[in-house]
């Protein structure tokens, strides 16, 4: 507001030149001058009345002011929280993904020989039958069995027979294609599936697995453990379940055993 009040310059001097006029002695008589004098009172009193207002006006707008930068400072801390809050929740959600396909891996592993584990393989198997069948390809599926296992166990002690399945697993991983399917299907039991290969071709991969298991020597405590291991091969027909195709292997096995065990038989 002008240092001048409501006012304007013009009006200013004006009613200094009043006032002086007012207060001249010369002008006293004059029946003018006290209807002026009320009249300058008058003027007086509206004008300050004009600047209390402004007054109060301007101090509204000052308080409305900080209220409102009061307002977008909360807004603003709010919508920090918020960012805050949802990096948080990012974070959360990324780690029980992580957690989630962590136990997913756990709960289709067997630990001792950190092969999949045989509801690993009962989902494979559905999986490759699925697709055996779709594409018309072949899909030969075998069983196999350590002979005399318990033997291991016996006369060596639990972690030998362990080591010995370890040693069993690391034969099996590396007797096969990347794209073959193999497991522990339980106890001294693992599965292998051979996708898009006819009976001939999975019986020489058969018979190299068992030769191969023949070759393992686990040297312990000045003796040698080895084994063999007896095999049963068949391969998915047109209308099988999967149960059937692991009933006709598991068939397959049992023949082998009872013909004199490190064997491979074919069903
Ligand atoms: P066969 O030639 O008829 O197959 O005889 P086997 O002794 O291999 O068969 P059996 O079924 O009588 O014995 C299997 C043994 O495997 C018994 C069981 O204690 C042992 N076994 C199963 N799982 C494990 C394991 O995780 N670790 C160890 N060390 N032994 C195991
Ligand atoms: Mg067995
Ligand atoms: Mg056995």
């Amino acid at each position: 507001m002008d240092a001048a009040g409501p006012a304007g310059r013009d009006e200013h001097t004006f009613l200094r030149e009043l006032e002086a006029l007012l207060a001249d002695p010369a002008q006293q008589d004059n029946p003018l001058t006290p209807a002026l004098a009320r009249l300058l009172a008058l003027h007086r009193q509206q004008n300050e009345r004009i600047e209390r207002l402004v007054r109060i006006s301007d101090g509204y707008h000052g308080l409305s002011r900080q209220q409102t930068s009061g307002l977008a400072d909360k807004f603003e801390r709010q919508v920090r929280r918020l960012e805050k809050l949802a990096r948080i929740s990012d974070l959360y959600q990324s780690n029980l993904r992580d957690l989630t396909e962590a136990l997913r891996e756990a709960s289709l592993k067997d630990p001792l020989t950190e092969l999949g584990n045989r509801r690993f393989l009962m989902e494979r198997l559905k999986d490759e039958t699925g697709r055996a069948r779709r594409k018309g390809a072949p899909l030969c599926v075998t069983i196999l069995d350590v002979d005399h296992f318990k033997v291991i166990n016996d006369t060596h002690g639990h972690d030998a027979g362990d080591e010995a399945l370890r040693r069993i697993a690391d034969v099996l991983r590396n007797s096969v294609r990347q794209y073959d399917v193999v497991g522990r299907w339980g106890g001294e039991e693992f599965l292998l599936l051979l996708p898009e290969v006819g009976l001939d071709e999975a019986l020489q991969t058969a018979e190299r697995i068992r030769s191969a298991i023949g070759e393992i020597a686990i040297g312990l405590d000045g003796a040698t453990i080895r084994m063999t291991a007896s095999l049963g091969l068949t391969r998915q027909l047109d209308d099988d379940l999967p149960s059937d195709t692991i009933n006709r292997a598991d068939n397959a096995l049992l023949a082998a055993k009872r013909a004199g065990r490190n064997r491979v038989v074919v069903r």
